[in-house]
């Protein structure tokens, strides 16, 4: 990390804000400790941006806007493949501040950084295609058409559970259409906000174009949220989160995209390959400690294969590595939080005194969550309904399709979906009839590209994010006129 972006007090690097283009220290001098989830550790510690900050935060990204907006198309491709290179230049440094601040296992912080270059490229590329239209003529001699403009300054709100990933599939894309942009990291990983300034500014990012103001969530939500130059919140986190900022957006008639939680069923049919329906499922809610938006945390299995499936299952989630997520060999890494840990132990708890089996699994030592599977979970349970947000899933029996898409469909949420068949007129049937905003066949939940729409409906998402569904959230669409000649009026 660049040095001026730190202090180093008491042998702990105390990081700074990034307002345009300089790092700068709060005028509260406020710190927050940041943890290393595996060691509970402090190794860190971040600067909280107050009023002072934000509102400098957004004056800088306003006259940014100005000139930025303006660049061509070119421009603004060429900068972000620079951070590209500059990110593949730096991944073994991103990759160790993922293991370290979120608890990332190895192979889940390399494949956050080649998704977020991949992301780059895709959306570097789409900006040369935030097309208008032509109408037809209303009247005589007129042209009429349509202009996608970029929406000026756009405010982004991110997890700890993918920091990298999060945020910069936000920050590229609203970029790269002209906009400029303000990052409040999540409290649990504010130096990853830290990094993404550090790697723009190192490939030459115009001072403004990008801000990164950690800070007190509400506090710094309310400060954006309040002024009227933020014309978007982007946001992805819980759905409790979510619904709050919603509230705030129509107080103050801001555009909003919505990336929130999930409880999202993997159904097995009776012709599935199991060990692969296995691979499938473990991957699908293990990756990342469960931690995951997609994960699939309720697995529905038909009936004649269901004893196999449980008793195959089972020796794969007790087969898992639990420990150091700096060993590339570690499945299962720690929890961000130790109340997320107390969460997931009462959920549980709740669960056996409503009658569900621990099959294996349910308990935790410091952070890191032993990879749970219940079986016998019904509607009266918590965990049926709630996301848990670690490894933990509940085996359901179904007797058929039919069962299996009712009880798949008996949430709040609606994010992903998968299904294991090899009868493809079923599977898109099922497909139809999930009420989720993304489907995998012969997959698992967990899936996404940076081009997709990417997004839920019900309580886990308003919006789509990825490609030209991110390039028409991040415009505004314009109609312009043209009157060749004189036009005839009534009076
Ligand atoms: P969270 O809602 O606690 O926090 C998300 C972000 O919102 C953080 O930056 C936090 O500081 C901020 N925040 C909290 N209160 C705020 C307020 N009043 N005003 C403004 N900002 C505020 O979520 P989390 O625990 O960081 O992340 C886990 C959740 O995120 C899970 O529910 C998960 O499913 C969801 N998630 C969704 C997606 C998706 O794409 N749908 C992806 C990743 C995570």
């Amino acid at each position: 990390m660049n040095p001026a972006s730190y202090d180093i007090i008491d042998g702990i690097p105390h990081y700074k804000l990034f307002i345009d283009g300089q790092w700068v220290s709060s005028s509260r001098n406020e710190l927050a400790d940041d943890y290393n989830p595996a060691t509970g550790k402090i190794f860190a510690r971040s600067q909280q941006a107050g009023a002072t900050e934000v509102k400098a935060a957004i004056d800088a990204a306003e006259r940014a806007f100005a000139s930025w907006s303006r660049t061509m198309v070119a421009e603004r491709e060429e900068m972000l493949l620079k951070v590209g290179e500059v990110i593949k230049a730096r991944t073994p440094e991103i990759r160790d501040l993922l293991i370290e601040e979120c608890g990332s296992v190895f192979g889940k912080a390399l494949w956050e950084i080649e998704y977020v270059v991949d992301a780059i490229r895709a959306a570097a590329g789409d900006a040369r295609h935030v097309m208008g239209e032509t109408m037809p003529m209303t009247m005589p001699g007129q042209i009429s058409i349509s202009v996608r403009k970029p929406l000026g300054i756009v405010a982004g709100i991110a997890p700890f559970n993918s920091p990298f990933l999060l945020c910069m599939k936000k920050i590229v894309y609203a970029l790269a259409v002209g906009n400029t942009f303000i990052l409040k990291p999540s409290e649990e990983t504010p130096l990853s906000g830290a990094l993404i300034a550090d790697l723009f500014q190192e490939a030459g990012l115009p001072a403004g174009v990008l801000n990164v103001v950690p800070g007190v969530p509400a506090e710094v939500g309310d400060l954006l949220m309040a002024d009227p130059r933020i014309r978007m919140i982007t946001f992805t986190g819980s759905t409790r989160t979510g619904r709050h900022l919603a509230v705030e957006a129509a107080k103050h008639l801001k555009r909003f995209t919505l990336e929130m939680g999930g409880k999202s069923p993997l159904i097995v049919l009776d012709d599935a390959d199991v060990d692969y329906a296995v691979d499938a499922a473990a991957f699908g809610v293990f990756l990342h400690q469960g931690q995951v938006c997609m994960a699939n945390s309720k697995v529905m299995v038909e009936t004649s294969l269901f004893d196999t499936f449980k008793e195959k299952f089972v020796a794969k989630a007790k087969g898992l590595t639990v420990g150091d997520p700096r060993d590339p060999e570690t499945v299962i890494g720690p929890l961000i939080r130790a109340r997320q840990c107390e969460f997931i132990d009462g959920q549980i708890k709740d669960a056996v005194e409503k009658g569900a089996k621990v099959l294996t699994g349910g308990t935790y030592e410091g952070q890191f969550f032993q990879p749970t599977i219940l079986d016998g979970v019904t509607p009266e349970m918590r965990i049926y309904h709630e996301e848990s947000f670690g490894p933990v899933v509940s085996l359901i029996r179904v007797n058929d399709a039919e069962e299996a898409l009712k009880v798949a469909n008996d949430t709040s949420y609606g994010l992903s979906a998968a299904l294991i068949t090899n009868d493809m007129q079923k599977a898109l049937d099922l497909s139809m009839r999930l009420e989720s905003g993304m489907v995998h066949v012969n997959d698992c939940t967990i899936s996404d590209e940076p081009h997709v729409p990417f997004g839920g409906v019900k309580n886990s998402g308003f919006g789509r994010e990825g490609g030209r569904y991110s390039l028409e959230e991040l415009t505004e669409v314009k109609w312009i006129t043209l009157q060749m000649g004189q036009r005839a009026f009534p009076f």
